[in-house]
């Protein structure tokens, strides 16, 4: 039985897992890099163990630092959350020698599916329909053009390494393919250490639809619906829901076979996600599986009502699953926002500094992960998202309007952040008709980067407009004065304020 859980993550997500560790009795035990010092997990965990300088090689990369963190601790398991260590087959093949659980599936199902050819061929001998395109790495220029023009433009040469939207070069004219093949193959070697390219067709007007699925060391494999990720920036998420607008129940129903037949090729245990590419006309296809837990789960928590996290405990553990596939319901609809420390009217550059002041929404309907404070100063060594944001309604207006809610009442101050870009989405006709594609944010380029008068937010604009028309309604019945009486203009004002409504 797990007793006590190593977190070998930063941020939200150790915040998050080390809830649910607390909900179960489980101690943590926080790691963290000389920058993450007066972080939140660290500050959250029952232990915590300085693993290194900042820079994540040094730290959370840092694989000695981390067992050596979990054997003084006496940690039985690790959870490594996203990132970092989360998809690294050897990290999760050294805990297994060492004695310690890893939070997550075997190394074959990790390096099966982490590396994009060898998943495609594994899903093509599955019988899962995978993107058209090759099966085997490119070895030249000279063979990319072949293969480009045997499919036909578009296409995308992809790292087979690749993950977080890096290594991905979309093809339009052949001629441009010889250029696109160095350049996905030199940001493939420089970000992943691997310089493996292949092509698939680019499927025109994409919708990133992906299924959570959970499985037990018994068998059983089932899957928790979908997630529409199709709000993207540089094949980045930036907005996740559920269930998909674009989603029907037989497409459902089949997808989620699919997925879960996905799953069981590799042996999949734990909790994973099966990537989908589904065209306008509904015909879809596998495009990878992220082995670990995904930044958006929770949108999934709220509408299936499981707690990702603890079954992924609680099948480290050696439980079957507590649920058949029949058990599970979607209930109304949730969204995600990612809000991030970054400047949108700057190319979303970061924009980590200290936090002076935070207001965090709260109410009905809502839930925000996050793991920042008044005073905290975000690194600038890390990935800028600060919180997630999700919502949940009985239909997708009222998740809409509580989210519009939610970011209204998010005031950050000493860093800049995306909140009003996300609140612009939420305004976008697309958007509330439910009826985008990955081309979303750059088919409304125009709205969501339209600037305000002067720099002034229209909010602060109507407060404005409406105190200069409730003075100039003063000074016509009775011009400001200064009185010793009543001491000054503006208890003037207040005592007129039966009189004259705004
Ligand atoms: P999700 O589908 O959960 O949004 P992403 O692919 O965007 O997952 O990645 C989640 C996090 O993991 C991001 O912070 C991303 O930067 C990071 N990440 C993804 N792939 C890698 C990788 N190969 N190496 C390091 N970090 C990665
Ligand atoms: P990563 O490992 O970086 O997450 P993915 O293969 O999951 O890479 O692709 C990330 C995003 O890139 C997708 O959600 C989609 O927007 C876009 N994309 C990738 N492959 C294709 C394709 N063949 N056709 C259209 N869009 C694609
Ligand atoms: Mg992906």
């Amino acid at each position: 039985m797990i007793k006590k859980v190593l977190v070998a993550n930063r941020g939200e997500i150790a915040v998050r897992v080390m809830r649910s560790c607390r909900e179960m009795g489980i101690r943590s035990v926080a790691v963290y890099s000389d920058a993450d010092r007066n972080s939140m997990h660290v500050r959250y965990a029952d232990e915590a163990y300085r693993i290194g300088p900042p820079p994540s090689r040094e730290s959370y990369l840092n694989v000695e630092a981390i067992i050596g963190a979990a054997k003084s601790s006496g940690a039985d398991a690790i959870h490594p959350g996203y990132g970092f260590l989360s998809e690294n087959a050897s990290f999760s093949a050294r805990c297994r020698q060492e004695g310690i659980i890893f939070v997550g599936p075997d190394p074959y199902a990790i390096t099966t599916m982490g590396d994009k050819i060898i998943a495609r061929q594994t899903m093509i001998k599955a019988g899962v329909p995978v993107v058209p395109g090759t099966t085997e790495k490119l070895k030249d220029e000279q063979e990319a053009l072949e293969i480009a023009r045997q499919i036909g433009v578009p296409v995308m040469i992809k790292a087979s390494a690749g993950g977080g939207g890096k290594g991905m070069r979309l093809v339009k004219h052949l001629d441009e393919v010889g250029s696109a093949f160095r350049r996905a193959r030199s940001e493939a070697i420089n970000a992943f250490g691997d310089d493996s390219v292949y092509i698939e067709k680019y499927i025109e007007s994409p919708h990133h639809i992906e299924f959570q699925i959970l499985a037990d060391n018994h068998g059983n494999v089932i899957h928790l619906f979908e997630r529409e990720c199709s709000i993207q920036r540089r094949h980045q998420k930036v907005i996740e829901e559920t269930p998909s607008p674009l989603m029907n129940p037989e497409l459902r129903r089949e997808m989620g076979e699919t997925a879960v037949q996905a799953a069981k090729a590799v042996n999949y245990k734990g909790a994973g996600t099966i990537e989908f590419i589904v065209s306008d006309n509904l015909e879809y296809y596998f495009l990878e599986m992220n082995t670990r837990l995904q930044v958006e789960h929770p949108v999934t928590e709220r509408v299936v009502g499981v707690d990702l996290v603890k079954e992924q405990i609680s099948i480290a553990n050696g439980n079957p699953l507590p649920f058949r596939q029949e058990d599970l319901r979607q209930t109304g609809h949730s969204i995600q926002c990612r809000i991030y420390a970054e400047d949108p009217d700057n190319n979303f550059m970061p924009n980590p500094g200290i936090i002076k002041h935070i207001t965090e929404p709260h109410g009905l309907g809502l839930r925000c992960d996050g793991y920042v404070y008044e005073g905290y100063e975000i690194p600038i060594y890390y990935d800028p998202m600060i919180t997630k944001l999700i919502s949940w309604g009985e239909t997708r207006v009222e998740a809409i309007a509580r989210m519009k809610r939610a970011l209204y009442e998010y005031k950050i101050t000493g860093v800049k952040t995306n909140i009003k870009f996300l609140e612009k989405i939420m305004d976008t006709r697309d958007f509330i008709e439910g009826k985008y594609n990955t081309h979303f944010i750059e088919n409304n380029e125009a709205m969501l980067h339209a600037s305000r008068p002067c720099g002034i937010e229209c909010e602060d604009m109507a407060i404005m407009a409406a105190f200069i028309d409730y003075i100039a309604k003063m000074e016509s019945i009775q011009p400001p004065r200064y009185t010793d009486e009543l001491g000054s203009n503006w208890k003037d004002f207040g005592r007129k304020r039966n009189v004259l409504r705004l």
